[in-house]
């Protein structure tokens, strides 16, 4: 249709007076719009290809000779092939997330649950190689999509472990406080110098992608955290120091919190 959309401010301007700017944003969501449809529909084409590739790496990796050149080629070729995948799901992933205009808001989320989940994915991943603390303040719950607010949390544990050297700590918590639920992350690993911080949820945006890429980033991790949260009035806090580390966090704001005092037992 010819419908127009507008972008209004108004501004404070010179003393008691307001200032009024109007600007017509109308090509640049359409643009948008195109951005996002054609990410999603690459994405989704290149699954069943990478999907058979990789079936057909693993049926010749098993059948050839041990410790031949070949192998080692093909494991390679198989390690690229699901680093390729990965990064289409979580491209899949980030445009359905973007788009879900109908998150449900009024769905219960058990969070001890969600804690145990995560909790069992952190220890997985930390191999006994990290001191993972873990907190979840009993009886707090919230209201929203489970799968997001997961998805989020365990981007943001993931990274912890992906930037913290073996030996590290990381504390992961669940707590009440005065505007709602702290999910937190902290991390003793190497930090984010400030001029990046701002940049990190952009898509593909990499400190050392070099690095993420061979610890197995897909640089998509905290893009979707970004849109997960806001699916949920919430936005992403990072707090950093390079060479000391990193806390992310969020705060699941008290009007989509319940808090369901524990009687003593
Ligand atoms: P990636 O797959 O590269 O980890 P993310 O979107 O999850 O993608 O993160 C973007 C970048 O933010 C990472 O490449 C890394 O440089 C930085 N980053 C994320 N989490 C941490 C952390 N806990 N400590 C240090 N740097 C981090």
């Amino acid at each position: 249709s010819d419908r127009h959309i507008l972008e209004i401010r108004i501004m404070a301007y010179g003393s008691g007076q307001q200032l009024l700017i109007a600007r017509d944003i109308t090509r640049v969501r359409q643009l948008e719009g195109m951005r996002k449809e054609f990410v999603a529909n690459v994405s989704h084409e290149l699954k069943t290809p990478l999907t058979v590739l990789q079936g057909y790496l693993e049926m010749m990796q098993s059948m050839a000779e041990p410790d031949s050149p070949n192998v080692r080629a093909m494991d390679q070729m198989l390690q690229q092939t699901t680093r390729m995948r990965s990064m289409v799901e979580q491209l899949l992933a980030l445009s359905r997330i973007e788009d879900a205009s109908d998150v449900d808001l009024e769905v219960k989320v058990s969070m001890s649950q969600m804690m145990d989940i995560l909790r069992d994915e952190a220890l997985a991943l930390a191999q006994d190689q990290y001191e993972v603390s873990f907190y979840c303040e009993p009886g707090l719950d919230l209201y929203g999509n489970e799968l997001l607010v997961r998805s989020a949390c365990s981007n943001l544990i993931s990274n912890a472990i992906r930037y913290t050297e073996p030996g590290g700590n990381i504390e992961i918590s669940w707590r009440k406080v005065a505007s709602g639920g702290l999910f937190s992350v902290k991390d003793n690993g190497e930090g984010v110098a400030p001029q990046h911080i701002g940049r990190l949820t952009e898509r593909f945006y990499r400190v050392d992608s070099a690095r993420s890429r061979q610890s197995g980033g897909t640089g998509l991790g905290l893009a979707i955290a970004k849109h997960a949260l806001s699916h949920h009035q919430s936005e992403l806090n990072i707090m950093s120091q390079l060479g000391k580390g990193s806390t992310f966090s969020f705060v699941i704001p008290a009007n989509l919190v319940e808090f369901t005092k524990q009687e003593l037992a």
